[in-house]
């Protein structure tokens, strides 16, 4: 009886200290969870070390994703270069605002291609050409008046007068691109079709000039250019001329000397008040198959405003040679007409 008693009494005992012990464990591990818990919440706070891989991989992935999209159109800050590289991106975003964003900053310095600020600076540019009629009288015109102009030329007219752009690179001026074929409909059909369109004519100018160009004039201007558009011509590198002066001259009603050179003379005024470097934008003109038109057709009023044009032009030059600027061509660091 007592042998059971005393083996009751230990049994309980057995019993008994493993609890005591269970509890203490339980107790230790108790704390050790305190610990980690208020470990875990002083490190919170903190983020400087300890456990960060807890906390780390949670915040810095949220600002990378939201940096990497902004952080894809790299080139954007890289054009803008001072511009402030966090907001560029949100400004690219914006879609045609871009571009010109892009074109601004050269502008900021006015110090436009080669000249400096208290030079004034005039853009003649000559349009649509070249064509085996009006182009070569334009070219004899600067020459005789020793000034240097840009044509933006169509490759359809390029291939028709390979010599004409031979004798404008001779005589100094700039050839830039107008697109190969200058069909609207296909060109603004797709950002594709503009690109194809345009590179194919910066190769045919490339062959024939020894030169590549990626200054391009869009046919009928700019603001038919849509950001996809200007996504692929950045991603080539192609700078856009505008113009803030016109000549009126693709006017289908046809116009006069006088009404091309008062259009250049307050279109001037205008830009003069403004403060912008004048790109007065006129038009040499298609290839025409005959020169020969009924009165009162399309034709006839196209050749009489090509014939207007280069009427005007020596009164023109002499405008701006007056008022004491000098003639410079396209390049990279034209000025944004507006
Ligand atoms: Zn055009």
């Amino acid at each position: 009886m007592k042998k059971k008693a005393l083996l009751t009494a230990m049994a309980i005992l057995f019993c008994i200290l493993p609890l005591v012990a269970g509890c203490s464990l339980f107790s230790q591990e108790k704390g050790s969870e305190k610990k980690v818990v208020l470990s875990t919440n002083n490190e919170q706070p903190g983020h400087q070390t300890g456990s960060t891989s807890n906390t780390l991989p949670v915040s810095p992935p949220a600002p990378d994703k939201n940096a990497q999209p902004q952080a894809e159109p790299e080139p954007e800050p890289d054009h803008n270069n001072s511009a402030g590289p966090p907001e560029a991106p949100l400004d690219k975003n914006n879609g045609e605002k871009t571009p010109e964003e892009a074109e601004q900053p050269p502008q900021a310095p006015p110090s436009p291609g080669s000249n400096n600020k208290n030079i004034k600076t005039v853009y003649l540019t000559f349009d649509d050409g070249p064509n085996s009629h009006f182009t070569e009288k334009v070219l004899g015109i600067l020459d005789k008046e020793q000034v240097k102009a840009s044509f933006m030329v169509i490759g359809t007219n390029v291939l028709k007068n390979s010599e004409l752009i031979k004798q404008m690179v001779a005589q100094g001026h700039t050839v830039a691109n107008h697109t190969y074929s200058h069909d609207y409909q296909y060109i603004y059909g797709s950002p594709e079709n503009f690109m194809a369109d345009l590179e194919k004519n910066r190769e045919i100018l490339k062959s024939l000039t020894g030169k590549d160009t990626l200054i391009f004039r869009a046919p009928g201007g700019p603001a038919r250019l849509t950001k996809p558009y200007w996504d692929k011509l950045q991603e080539k590198g192609y700078k856009s001329i505008s113009w803030n002066i016109t000549g009126g001259d693709s006017d289908p009603a046809g116009v006069t000397p006088e009404q091309v050179y008062n259009n250049v003379a307050s279109g001037l005024d205008k830009v003069e008040k403004a403060h912008l470097t004048p790109i007065v934008l006129l038009h040499d003109g298609s290839q025409l198959s005959s020169l020969e038109a009924k009165p009162g057709t399309a034709t006839y009023y196209y050749i009489q405003s090509r014939n207007s044009v280069v009427t005007a032009l020596p009164d023109i030059i002499h405008l701006f040679k007056e008022k004491g600027y000098t003639f410079v061509t396209v390049d990279e660091n034209t000025p944004n007409a507006w």
